[in-house]
């Protein structure tokens, strides 16, 4: 019987469950699920923290055994912070990152985990940096992310934004881009429409398209003045 299920990254959980078999042995299974295959919606999977190899398997002698035994690999499971994210057609990258209740140190752990995909970041083309360039250390990230502010979209889990081609090192550039997504959320809020078309805040023309549900919202502008948006509103 299914004992916990616990979401360990946006695209992965993972089932702890229990059952009676022969010998009057209990069989304690947790499996680790890819929800979805390469691609989530627009987005590609940059990372994950597990695989078929983090399956476990234990007999036990009783049921009270097996259940200790299933609290045990769910409470491993909930203290690892985790990470997933992606990149859109539109060329740009987000991160969401599962932090634990008892850690507090969030930026450390979110800058940990740019580091870790900042080789895929790259091949891809989001930095556009040789890769000793700079970047190689947390404390890099560290301070990145007083300028790339960081969202809590649902409990325990923060979205990063990661996209900004060559804007890195350029603290007026990203600035500016933030100053422009604060402006064309509110127009899309203004709009009160899940799709749509409104006025780009970097170029002034009416050509911003963006689709938004939930709490996301992505976009680009069809003037072709490279602003675009992947976040969270
Ligand atoms: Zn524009």
């Amino acid at each position: 019987m299914k004992y916990k299920e616990l979401k360990i990254a946006e695209n992965q959980k993972v089932e702890i469950e229990y059952s009676k078999i022969k010998n009057d042995d209990f069989l304690v299974k947790s499996t680790v699920f890819n929800v979805g295959h390469g691609k989530i919606n627009d987005t590609e999977i940059l990372h994950s923290i597990a695989n078929d190899s983090s399956n476990e398997e234990y007999h036990l002698k009783t049921e009270e055994e097996a259940i200790k035994k299933c609290e045990e690999i769910y409470r491993k499971w909930q203290d690892i912070p985790s990470c997933s994210g992606g990149y859109s057609n539109e060329g740009t990258a987000d991160l969401i990152v599962y932090i634990p209740n008892n850690r507090k140190d969030i930026d450390d752990i979110i800058a940990n985990f740019i580091l870790d995909v900042k080789g895929q970041m790259a091949y891809k083309g989001y930095l556009k940096i040789k890769e000793d360039d700079y970047g190689n250390d947390k404390q890099y990230w560290k301070e990145l992310l007083k300028k790339i502010p960081y969202k809590e979209v649902s409990t325990n889990h923060f979205a990063v934004n990661l996209w900004i081609p060559g804007y890195l090192n350029n603290e007026v550039e990203i600035s500016k881009y933030f100053l422009n997504i604060d402006k064309v959320i509110k127009s899309i809020n203004e709009n009160k429409k899940g799709w749509g078309r409104v006025i780009c805040p970097n170029c002034g023309e009416e050509k911003f398209e963006y689709s938004a549900q939930n709490d996301r919202a992505d976009g680009l502008c069809r003037n072709n003045c490279g602003f675009r948006i992947h976040t969270y509103i």
